[in-house]
């Protein structure tokens, strides 16, 4: 699956393919195949690892005409409002007309260490770069995106320090703050000799317009929302190395988005995605968003099914509510590891013995390896759910009301975490309710999450998990592959 122009991923599908390679005395590295790009093999251990951290770009295409957005989040690390935002367009919102890019991760490296930037300002590195700098290959790609010539226009995210208001009213509400402001450079995009008049020509209307549809839906008459004028080309030698005046320079219409630092994150989002929304409206660009704009959808639709699949998707964590610390994780012995994501925002990072699973600015879990060989001989199991038969694939989550019973296979082994018996350690045959498992061993910290995995002869087969959470909550089998084992589109 590709991400970028022309592809068309749509909702919730697996955004990211990474590799890690497992080498002899279990020292792991990474190499990232990043969706659809290139093989990045033979590179440095060093070098490798960190195209774990590229950003991803996805494209929502309507299939009809009209013009495309690039929306970025992320140029800072430390700003989860404007990457969080950017991530929503990407999973939940649907383009009914024209197009819609987005790059949700730009600068993922400092995201996932909470950085504004680790290596400098990333947003002051579009005017002048040398080659050296270890952010050089990042802005090159962002910028050919931005002067790729079907990009009619450009939103970068940020979340700024207190409010911007035009006359100084208290230290958290003066001229100098960012948040909750609509930047431009200049009130109109340069002339240019023989050019037709084009959309968002005139910045300072299109920002204004911005701001009064935020300003209608304002949660607290106190978050108004203004338009801040950096006179870029004036002598503004700060903002001339940002990422907006670079557009400006390159006759792209750019404007800077500043969600309040005052804020949490769902709040911030909730701005950004007015400001967001806005811009599209104002573009002629259709769109259809899965969620409602509110603080409380917000965050649900940030965490809601989240997941990463490992081992040919023969393993799926969903990593909603999930613990802080997840052991004896089977992965392929002497093999690449290869994992997916279903959100921009996840990923995962070597770190000693095991690997820091993130969402963002969040560090969710960590998995503990167990490595063995895999026997790719068997797909999935059999069971019997709240009494009716199931074939279940390898890498689902099954949801149970009551009770599961796994059906026997000859010669494998059945092995439900958390559950014992005394007389036998293959696990198959039995009625297995929620309370005869430890809770101890779930994967979730609610403990309604259980795995259940297959072995022969010492060699890992696949795991299936069951979730018990379908009593209270509308859950549907969630599969990471199809029926011809290709990689599934992820589905609620
Ligand atoms: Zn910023």
């Amino acid at each position: 699956m590709t991400w970028g122009f022309g592809s068309n991923p749509g909702m919730l599908r697996w955004a990211k393919r990474i590799t890690a390679c497992a080498a002899p005395g279990n020292r792991l590295w990474l190499v990232i195949l990043c969706a659809g790009l290139a093989c990045w093999g033979g590179l440095r251990p060093a070098a490798a690892a960190d195209r774990a951290l590229d950003f991803s770009v996805h494209t929502l295409s309507s299939g009809l005409p009209g013009p495309t957005a690039l929306i970025v989040g992320g140029i800072q690390g430390d700003e989860p409002g404007g990457f969080n935002a950017a991530a929503l367009i990407a999973t939940h919102y649907k383009i009914r007309s024209g197009r819609v890019i987005v790059v949700p991760n730009l600068n993922f490296s400092s995201i996932v260490k909470r950085s504004r930037g680790i290596y400098g300002d990333m947003n002051r590195k579009f005017a002048r770069l040398t080659l050296d700098d270890p952010e050089w290959k990042t802005v090159d790609r962002i910028k050919a995106m931005m002067k790729h010539p079907e990009v009619d226009f450009i939103l970068n995210l940020h979340d700024g320090s207190g409010f911007y208001t035009r006359t100084y009213e208290s230290p958290q509400r003066n001229p100098k703050r960012w948040g909750q402001s609509i930047i431009i450079d200049q009130a109109r995009m340069p002339r240019v000799e023989g050019r037709e008049p084009s959309l968002f020509d005139d910045l300072s209307r299109a920002a204004e317009t911005c701001a009064g549809d935020i300003n209608r839906r304002l949660l607290d008459d106190t978050h108004r929302v203004f338009v801040k004028n950096t006179h870029t080309a004036k002598g503004n030698r700060e903002m001339e190395k940002t990422l907006t005046f670079f557009a400006l320079k390159h006759h792209k219409p750019a404007f800077g988005i500043e969600a309040s630092k005052s804020f949490l994150t769902p709040g911030r989002v909730y701005y950004h995605l007015l400001a967001i929304e806005s811009f599209l409206t104002q573009a002629g660009i259709g769109f259809d968003r899965g969620f409602p704009l509110s603080k409380t959808g917000i965050r649900r639709a940030m965490d809601e099914d989240i997941a990463l699949s490992l081992g040919e998707q023969r393993v799926l964590l969903f990593a909603e509510n999930i613990r802080n610390r997840l052991n004896f994780i089977p992965m392929e012995k002497d093999r690449e590891l290869r994992f997916d994501v279903n959100h921009p925002l996840l990923t995962l990072v070597p770190n000693g013995k095991g690997f820091y699973l993130y969402h963002g600015n969040r560090r969710l879990t960590r998995l503990f390896p167990q490595y063995f060989e895999y026997d790719l001989g068997l797909d999935r199991v059999e069971m019997v759910v709240d009494g009716e038969g199931l074939s279940i694939p390898f890498g689902s989550r099954v949801p149970v009301k009551e009770r599961f019973l796994v059906k026997h296979i000859p010669d494998h082994r059945v092995n439900i975490i958390g559950f014992s018996r005394q007389d036998t350690t293959n696990e198959s045959g039995f009625v297995v309710r929620q309370n005869n498992i430890a809770k101890r061993f779930s994967i979730d910290r609610a403990g309604r999450i259980f795995r259940v995995e297959v072995y022969r002869e010492g060699k890992f087969n696949g795991m299936v998990l069951v979730d018990f959470r379908a009593e209270q909550k509308s859950l549907k089998l969630a599969r990471a592959r199809d029926d011809r084992g290709e990689k599934a589109p992820f589905f609620r």
